[in-house]
């Protein structure tokens, strides 16, 4: 951690630097491919806006930052032309620099809380990250750290999304035997088939895969524990630990007439159809969406932007998003929205579904919906949707997209005896990811409902740790 006290910086001098322009793909070019967004920075920007940051001594960015990383001492190695140095700094707290740096809602985060950003555009350190970090793989490939003797030790990790990897990572790197299993047939969870190309592209979930694999860590696709193979079965094969980072994958219906007509989908069968190739995908997946001219997407959060964009660049001429509150009080990510919008995606706030009505064809052909007013606040604090009486009207559709959220598969405890839930459905576990069965860990979103990136990555360390301290105790007789 650098000692910023120490540090002779014109502060003052640095609040009035310009905040560098971060180059973003046209609107109009980018809605014709699926290549990211933000275009690569060149060395001079990247030092220049490295150069905003203050080092200021308190650095509230770091503890904005749910990993903690260590964000001016990084940028302070950047603005001195030490790329591949400022990647070391935050990969010595971070396993995926270049995803978080991409995926993270910086704005209520890290940047959210940098201090320039009281007079000024926070210095963009996401952006920053996300540069040093892919320099570096580029260049030198993702770092091998030197392994430790086999402890002789196994854990089955079960999801490969950031906290399945964050733990296969950190346990292979202390000598244990790692094997992942996951659901859908590639790794990466829900880096893979759940964020979009035009977000992140799948070679970054590649490569890290590849480097885990040079770790010695085994991957093993089309598995669904719980269904294929039981935690009772794993401990049964040999493994000594189970960790379950699974995520909250199972979308929310709407619970409307009309919901299992062909045509209408739910937010991530429609996801990996359009931003993953057939081969990719389980055999029922395979067949491409008919997005046909109209779409309209159901829900205000990243998941409903996601949706909105890619039916944009599948080739739909009008993309609607149908929102039952109004913008501000919209979950997702501000930037996600104006994309959006640049993108051509028109907005109905207010607004709720009723039924989807079929054509002569069976297929949907358009979604009706009602007006809603904002009343008292509900359970969730946000002012309750309340209908406005013969407001109904039909927005024609030719495929429409339920992006109204995600909860935890319930299949796992189902078929887990001893295995508690939590409340709200999800699993039960203690800071340190222990659940209520001996050796069996869990993580992320899986135990705090659907999260962020960098909030499963940060509980899967702790996990990982609990985890090598339960193996070691093992081998001490104490468990
Ligand atoms: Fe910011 Fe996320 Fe990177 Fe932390 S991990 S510094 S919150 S972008």
């Amino acid at each position: 951690m650098t000692d910023r006290t120490a540090l002779q910086i014109d502060r003052k001098a640095r609040l009035k630097l310009p905040p560098q322009r971060i180059p973003k793909q046209d609107p109009k070019e980018r809605v014709h491919n699926w290549d990211e967004v933000y275009q690569g920075l060149d060395l001079e920007t990247a030092r220049l806006e490295a150069t905003r940051c203050i080092q200021c001594p308190a650095a509230p960015c770091i503890t904005a930052c749910p990993i903690h990383n260590d964000i001016p001492g990084a940028l302070l190695k950047l603005e001195q032309g030490d790329v591949i140095g400022a990647a070391e700094v935050f990969r010595e707290t971070s396993a995926l620099p270049e995803m978080c740096g991409r995926l993270c809602p910086q704005e209520s985060l890290c940047e959210g809380s940098c201090v320039v950003g009281k007079v000024a555009i926070p210095v963009r350190i996401g952006r920053l990250e996300a540069y040093v970090a892919d320099q570096q793989r580029e260049t030198q490939g993702l770092p091998l750290p030197e392994l430790p003797p086999f402890t002789g030790r196994r854990v089955a990790v079960v999801g490969s999304g950031p906290a399945g990897l964050v733990v296969a990572e950190e346990l292979a790197g202390r000598g244990h035997g790692v094997k992942v299993f996951e659901a859908w047939p590639e790794p990466g969870g829900i880096l893979r088939y759940g964020i979009p190309n035009f977000k992140m592209a799948k070679r970054l979930v590649e490569e890290k895969v590849e480097q885990l694999h040079q770790m010695g860590v085994q991957f093993a696709g089309n598995v669904r524990i719980g269904y294929d193979v039981t935690i009772d079965e794993l401990f049964a094969q040999g493994f000594d630990a189970v960790f379950l980072g699974h995520g909250a994958g199972q979308g929310l219906h709407l619970s409307v007439p009309g919901e299992e007509l062909p045509g209408v989908h739910m937010a991530t069968d429609f996801l990996v159809r359009t931003n993953l190739p057939p081969d990719e995908l389980p055999p029922h997946m395979r067949e491409p969406v008919k997005i046909g001219r109209r779409v309209v997407v159901i829900g205000g959060g990243d998941t409903s932007m996601d949706c909105v964009r890619s039916a944009v660049r599948a080739g739909a001429d009008q993309v609607y998003c149908v929102y039952r509150r109004t913008e501000a009080e919209m979950r997702g990510r501000e930037e996600e929205r104006t994309h959006a919008k640049e993108e051509g995606v028109r907005f109905i706030f207010e607004t709720a579904p009723v039924r989807f009505i079929a054509g002569k064809d069976g297929r949907v052909r358009a979604a009706r919906f009602q007006k809603v007013q904002l009343g008292e606040p509900d359970e969730s604090g946000r002012p309750k949707p309340v209908p406005v009486i013969g407001s109904e009207f039909e927005l024609a559709a030719d495929t429409v997209v339920v992006a109204i959220g995600y909860q935890v598969e319930r299949l796992l405890y189902q078929t887990t005896p001893g295995l508690d839930a939590a409340d709200r459905g999800t699993l039960a576990a203690d800071d340190y990811g222990r659940t209520s069965r001996e050796g069996v860990f869990a993580a992320g979103d899986n135990v705090r409902g659907a999260d962020l990136v960098v909030t499963a990555m940060a509980d899967a360390k702790k996990a990982a740790a609990a985890i090598d301290e339960y193996l070691r105790r093992k081998d001490l007789g104490e468990t």
